[in-house]
């Protein structure tokens, strides 16, 4: 799908440059980093950007190879082949976004391995058939170097084969800039939101699975600029999705509440 109006994305640091030179050099990306740090919004606005089309698989434990290349699938009183998106990526010169490739099934990583290399092609073993990568395919992915407990891991070998960036909650300032300019709130609320972003972040005591992502700062934000009251806005939109543990909620709560 062609991008047409322009995706919001503050730049943190160098990641159009390397992208841009990750294309020419046909090299596959990896993002990595936790959950709502903007990669998804980065790689909307780089195939923007670059004029490329984009496809998007959000990849979870049940995606698998299959999934991505395509299958035989019945049509009247026929069996025709349908090509799955990452077939169509390659085909037709896309951008194909892999989010959350760890959590895949193993035959994903080994169907793409061929395509992550100087071979840029893809195996369609049900067709018997091996095609050439578009000249203006691209490889993307994302994933979430969970040091917690239940995020997979990538092995080495695979790690190894994409030009890798890592992506952090942004500093104050810029956080603050994102909320305002995603949500309409004014600065003094966006500043409020993004302090008590960082006051959760620094509780590394409480053990969140996950801590507070600049998404959760922007869904606050935005109920607060439809009117809802701010209190409210921050319990259910940044305390509640974090954790379920009556304690930390009601000690949260308590913090947040004073904060804004
Ligand atoms: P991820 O793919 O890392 O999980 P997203 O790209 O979906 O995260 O980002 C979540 C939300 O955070 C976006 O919808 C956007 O509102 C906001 N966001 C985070 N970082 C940025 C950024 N650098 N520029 C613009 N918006 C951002």
């Amino acid at each position: 799908m062609l991008i047409e109006n322009e995706p919001y994305y503050k730049t943190i640091g160098n990641e159009i440059e390397v992208f841009e030179h990750a294309f020419k050099n046909k090299l596959p990306f990896l993002l990595k980093g936790p959950t709502g740090t903007g990669k998804s919004r980065f790689v909307e606005h780089m195939a923007w950007r670059m004029k490329k089309p984009l496809i998007t698989v959000a990849c979870h434990e049940e995606t698998s190879a299959t999934d991505l290349l395509g299958r035989y699938i019945i049509k009247g009183t026929e069996t025709v082949w349908k090509d799955g998106p990452l077939t169509k990526a390659v085909k037709e010169g896309a951008i194909i976004y892999l989010d959350e490739i760890a959590e895949a099934r193993p035959d994903v990583i080994v169907a793409v391995h061929p395509l992550t290399d100087f071979r840029r092609s893809l195996y369609l073993d049900k067709l018997g058939e091996e095609i050439l990568a578009h000249v203006d395919f691209m490889f993307v992915a994302s994933f979430n170097p969970g040091y917690q407990k239940g995020f997979k891991e990538l092995k080495p070998s695979t790690r190894q084969r994409f030009i890798s960036m890592s992506f952090d909650y942004p500093n104050a300032k810029m956080e603050a800039e994102i909320i305002v300019a995603e949500t309409g709130v004014d600065e003094a609320d966006a500043k409020r939101l993004v302090q008590i972003g960082n006051k959760i972040r620094n509780l590394t005591e409480m053990g969140l699975a996950e801590t507070v992502s600049t998404r959760l700062l922007v869904d606050a934000g935005k109920l607060i600029h439809t009117g809802l009251g701010k209190r409210l806005a921050v319990e259910v939109a940044i305390v509640e999705p974090l954790t379920d543990d009556q304690d930390s909620l009601a000690a949260l709560k308590d913090m947040t509440s004073l904060m804004i």
